[in-house]
């Protein structure tokens, strides 16, 4: 146990975000780091529970109150390792988990939680900078050739872990770099892309080859796959958007959040993007549709675009603020949730549904809305009934469609492969991430639906240990 009567003696203490009026006009990372004084008692704070709920919380397992005695007796390496024993990228996750760990922690009962999120990142960090990671390839090579469609989270992990146990792995990459959605969706002011590019050196060394510029399926075909490698795993994400298609879709102006954020992401990598093809929202009034992450990652690009005005919507009714009854300690709460880019400005509305966009020569000028209620029908379902008289017009001359992804995209190489599909659309495996192809196997939002970053990663890593045992079978 780190300290017997920490949690009495210190209160929590979070890093914080850079000042508004500063962080609005760059995309480097909002979130401040402690000092390691301070970091070591906030570990401090940890009270070693008899029942860990944040271990229960955290979707990768992650034995919390033991890397916390460690941070807090300053074993930076010792609690390093623990921390990668169940996480093969606690730099992704210290910055952008929503830390379900947290809720779940005995402190929240009185809504001051060990900062466990901060603390992972901070060991992570002072490993990298101690040089404590350092590449770890396998001692001798099993002649087995593994691929990994797909660079995200799920694929990182499934790559990382199958290349460590001596399979000579391709990691395939349709875009340009690697990391998916971490790369080319998750804005750098919540994740810079030089902790992405840190690891894969990291990785690269460990002797992992990665095939970006690469669609599975068109440049390489299912069947060629098939004959080519051993095993597969199937990491392709979610990636299909939810639309909208009402009246005046097809304006100028209207834009799925993704055609937005990667080009920003783009930009800030360097790359160039035809004049004509660029999606600004500087001097616009914006309308985010879609009360979500992504909607927020939305929010904070336009602000930094320096829009006029930035309004974001949700069908659904508005949260509870603080305690909801319905989740109750240790699930995760569902309540509101003001993130730092709500912080730097941003209109919010709920129960609210969009009938048309209204356009003037293919021109988006407004989006007309109207009020909605819930009811619930006879069998205890809810039913959206638009309230009568309540239409009104907001004026937007960028909106951006933050939905949500209905599934992962099956023409092409899921269905070439014949995956099966449950009712949601994600491709069907069992228990073993296993399909019903032998040598296939399937991880992340590819099976999950849409989910976090943590949940990918412990799906690539289950994957992976799983394609592993199959490949000493054969
Ligand atoms: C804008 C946004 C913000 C988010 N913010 C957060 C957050 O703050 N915290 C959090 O925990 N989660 C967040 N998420 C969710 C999280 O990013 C995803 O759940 C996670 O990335 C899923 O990982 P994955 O590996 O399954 O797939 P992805 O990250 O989607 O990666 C799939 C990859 O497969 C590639 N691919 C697809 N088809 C092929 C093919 N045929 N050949 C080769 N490559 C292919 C794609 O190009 C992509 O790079 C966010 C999502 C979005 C969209
Ligand atoms: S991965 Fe997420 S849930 Fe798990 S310990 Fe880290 S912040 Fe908490």
């Amino acid at each position: 146990m780190a300290h017997p009567k920490g949690f009495l003696l210190y209160e929590r203490k979070e890093a914080g975000n850079r000042p508004i009026q500063e962080r609005i006009y760059d995309f480097g990372e909002v979130e401040q780091t402690l000092n390691a004084e301070d970091r070591k008692l906030q570990a401090a704070r940890c009270m070693d529970c008899g029942v860990p709920y944040c271990n229960w919380g955290c979707p990768v397992g992650s034995v919390i109150p033991e890397w916390q005695d460690l941070l807090y007796r300053g074993e930076w390496k010792r609690a390093s390792d623990l921390l990668h024993s169940t996480n093969d990228f606690p730099e992704f996750t210290g910055r952008i988990c929503p830390a379900p760990c947290e809720k779940s922690c005995t402190l929240n009962l009185h809504d001051a939680p060990v900062t466990i999120r901060e603390n992972e990142a901070a060991i992570v960090e002072r490993a990298f900078a101690d040089g404590f990671i350092k590449p770890r390839p396998p001692k001798y090579r099993t002649g087995k050739k593994v691929a990994v469609i797909g660079s995200g989270p799920a694929g990182l992990s499934a790559a990382t872990i199958l290349n460590r146990a001596g399979h000579t792995v391709t990691l395939f990459e349709r875009d340009d770099a690697i990391g998916g959605l971490l790369r080319y969706g998750i804005p750098d002011f919540k994740l810079s892309k030089k902790v992405i590019d840190r690891r894969l050196k990291i990785l690269e060394a460990e002797g992992l080859i990665f095939k970006t510029n690469t669609e599975v399926g068109k440049d390489i075909t299912a069947k060629e796959l098939m004959e080519q490698f051993d095993a597969i795993v199937l990491s392709v994400g979610a990636m299909q958007p939810r639309d909208l298609p009402v009246e005046g879709r097809e304006l100028n102006g209207v834009y799925y959040a993704m055609q937005f954020l990667t080009q920003q992401n783009k930009v800030i990598s360097g790359q160039t993007i035809d004049p004509a093809q660029r999606i600004l929202a500087k001097d616009k009034n914006v309308l985010v549709i879609g009360g979500g992450d992504t909607g927020s990652d939305c929010v904070g690009t336009s602000n930094r675009h320096g829009a006029k005005s930035v309004t974001q919507i949700e069908i659904l009714p508005k949260p509870p603020e603080k305690k909801n009854p319905e989740t109750p300690w240790p699930f995760w709460p569902t309540i509101l949730k003001t993130s730092s880019s709500h912080e730097e400005g941003c209109e919010r509305g709920w129960n609210l549904t969009t009938k048309r966009f209204i356009g003037e020569n293919g021109q988006l000028k407004g989006a007309e809305v109207v009020e909605v209620r819930w009811d619930k029908d006879a069998n205890g379902r809810h039913t959206m009934v638009e309230v009568e008289g309540s239409k009104r017009i907001i004026p937007c001359e960028l909106a951006l469609l933050s939905m949500g992804f209905t599934q992962p995209v099956h023409e092409g190489l899921l269905d070439d492969l014949g995956m099966k599909y449950d009712n949601r659309g994600n491709v069907v495996t069992n228990d073993k991430l296993q399909t019903d192809v032998a040598k296939v196997f399937a991880a992340g939002d590819t099976v999950l639906g849409a989910s976090l970053v943590v949940r990918a990663i412990y799906s690539g890593r289950q994957a992976a240990f799983n394609a592993d045992e199959y490949l000493r079978t054969i």
